[in-house]
């Protein structure tokens, strides 16, 4: 047993994931502060009329194991589903259309150039060069930087600005919600810089990969990512958890960690002997300025915000078979993107239904989160309207803005994590987690959460 004081601050995906690792190695003396009256952060299951709706992430990146794991651990196998892939296909718009993007790519590189043939979606000269970056496979090798580049450097030098703008650009802000001309290629796509390193040409390296993968792209669980909270939180002793309690500051004075909050407008001061940050970057930021100025210095990063509204449908109307579709910018849609749920994973709606999540992001988001839920939802009607033809009135909507909620990692990101780490590892008992640091996505958070909490007891 571990009789060690340990705070963690924030209560999102990360922090209740370290939570809970900490009860299961024993630890008896936590303190998870969480600012909102919900844990969980962006994570949010919501359960209506039979609809499986997710307010925040819909599922995880099959390949990544670990929030795999973490579910097997919870109890939680019989639960888990992976996506439709028999009926995986997405779309780009394009001229206000849907166009599928061929079979078979691995983000903007095809596994077989023959699929690329006929499709509407490239020209000849994007065609051409597809083909012709296989051709310059030596060249590329030869060429690759050792020095970090922005996704669209790279984007650019092995397919050009067609293939940039029209896959590249779209697929990365779907995740990342980020600029394409900043983003840290060494950071969001480590594999294909080490495919350039190997190969050179990333069409070489992908060739015939395309059925490889065993097993769905993405993984769920039945009832919504929201259980994985629910699972750990329901496994947490009484008295952890402190709601509406934002922390303000923390500091190292005589050997331990004083971490100041505000309860019910009541400041308080308490002394840990660990912390975990598990806030958002720019919380981190702050509460680090104090104890360490470089540190907080490596975490000014931008973070994209997003609003999220799904409509609920209970009929059913004709769709384009698939999982969604991406909108590039300058193609006049105001959504980043959309997700056709019950294609994705039929489970999630009942017999009948149909359920859309419309994704807006960039400075449109910035405008629509000062706008009511009602406003919200009538904006993503009538843009789907306008690419999917006539809708009916929806059942119901959620409707969630998610400011500030995904960091950027801009070029230079893992060099100055690798700096950060060191400083923090010079900060005893000083734990960083989250989605600022070593992924977004939540396999990557989760296997970071109990990497801490291991360390902290
Ligand atoms: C719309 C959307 C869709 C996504 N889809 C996917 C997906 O499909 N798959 C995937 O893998 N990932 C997805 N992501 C990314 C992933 O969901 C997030 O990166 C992840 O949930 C972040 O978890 P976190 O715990 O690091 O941070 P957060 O969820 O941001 O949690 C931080 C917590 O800290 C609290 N807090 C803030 N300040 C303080 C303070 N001063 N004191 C105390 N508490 C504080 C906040 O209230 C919050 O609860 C998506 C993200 C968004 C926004």
């Amino acid at each position: 047993m571990s009789e060690r004081r340990i705070a963690i601050v924030g209560g999102g995906i990360a922090g209740v994931t370290a939570a809970w690792q900490l009860a299961q190695l024993g630890a008896t003396q936590v303190t998870l502060f969480e600012a909102s009256e919900r844990l969980g952060g962006t994570v949010e299951t919501v359960r209506r009329h039979g609809f499986v709706v997710e307010a925040g992430p819909d599922g995880w990146v099959s390949e990544k194991p670990w929030a795999r794991e973490l579910a097997d651990e919870l109890g939680l196998s019989d639960h888990l589903i992976g996506s439709n892939d028999a009926g995986r296909v997405t779309y780009i718009v394009q001229g206000g259309k849907l166009v599928a993007m061929p079979d078979g790519m691995r983000m903007m590189v095809p596994t077989d150039l023959e699929t690329l043939r006929g499709s509407p979606l490239f020209s000849d000269a994007a065609l051409q060069a597809y083909a012709g970056e296989a051709a310059r496979a030596s060249e590329l090798k030869y060429a690759a930087p050792d020095q970090d580049e922005s996704v669209a450097e790279f984007v650019r030098r092995h397919f050009g600005d067609e293939v940039l703008a029209k896959v590249g650009g779209p697929l990365l802000s779907g995740v990342f919600g980020g600029d394409v001309a900043k983003l840290s290629m060494q950071a969001v796509m480590p594999r294909f810089v080490e495919m350039e390193r190997e190969r050179g040409s990333l069409v070489l390296a992908l060739t015939g990969k395309g059925s490889l993968n065993k097993g769905t792209v993405f993984t769920t669980l039945t009832t919504g990512v929201g259980t994985l909270v629910e699972r750990m939180v329901a496994g947490l002793p009484a008295g952890w958890l402190r709601m509406s309690a934002a922390v303000s500051s923390i500091r190292r004075e005589r050997g331990g960690w004083w971490v100041r909050s505000l309860e019910d407008g009541e400041a308080d001061r308490e002394r840990f002997d660990a912390v975990l940050l598990a806030v958002p970057a720019h919380v981190a930021r702050t509460l680090l300025l104090p104890v360490q100025p470089r540190m907080a210095e490596l975490l000014t990063m931008e973070a994209s915000s997003a609003v999220l509204s799904a409509l609920a449908f209970d009929r059913e109307f004709p769709l384009p078979r698939g999982f969604g579709f991406l909108a590039p910018q300058g193609e006049g849609s105001g959504l980043l993107a959309g997700t056709f749920v019950d294609q994705k994973f039929p489970a999630r709606v009942p017999a009948g239904g149909r359920l859309l999540r419309g994704f807006f992001g960039g400075a449109l988001a910035e405008t629509l989160g000062d706008r009511s839920d009602a406003e919200i939802a009538a904006r993503t009607l009538s843009e789907l309207r306008t690419l999917l033809g006539p809708l009916p009135e929806p059942k119901f909507a959620v409707v969630r803005r998610w400011p500030r909620s995904l960091p950027q990692y801009a070029v230079g990101h893992l060099e100055r994590m690798d700096e950060l780490n060191a400083l923090a590892r010079q900060e005893k008992g000083l734990h960083l987690l989250g989605n600022a640091y070593h992924g977004v996505g939540l396999p990557d958070i989760v296997r970071d959460a109990r990497e801490a909490a291991r360390l902290a007891v």
